[in-house]
């Protein structure tokens, strides 16, 4: 599983997110709050970060459930990489799981 390069658009979380809530969207379906950890992995040198640069929100999947649209709001996490000689500043959850 590491080793499949995944693009940006294929890019799935690993096993450490954690359902927030469960709502009933306006119309028909449901909306499904997710979030990832609560610490990122600086990309460029392997530091983990726990200061959190903010969030955003990915509508990651969508899919019918007994004919009901299933949405996936997935909080992601930017991170702010607090090592003196990394060149890196900030980076989200997505390229830290690439
Ligand atoms: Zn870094």
């Amino acid at each position: 599983m590491k080793e499949v390069m995944h693009s940006k658009k294929h890019w799935a979380p690993g096993s450490g997110v954690k359902i927030l809530r469960v709502a009933r969207t306006d119309g028909y379906g449901w909306n499904v709050y997710a979030a990832v950890p609560e610490k990122g992995t600086c990309p460029d040198c392997g530091i983990r970060s726990s200061r959190r640069h903010g969030w955003r929100h990915r509508r990651l999947l969508d899919y019918p459930s007994h004919g009901e649209a299933v949405v996936i709001q997935l909080r992601i996490g930017r991170w702010r990489c607090t090592v003196q000689h990394c060149s890196r500043r900030t980076f989200s959850d997505e390229a830290s799981a690439n």
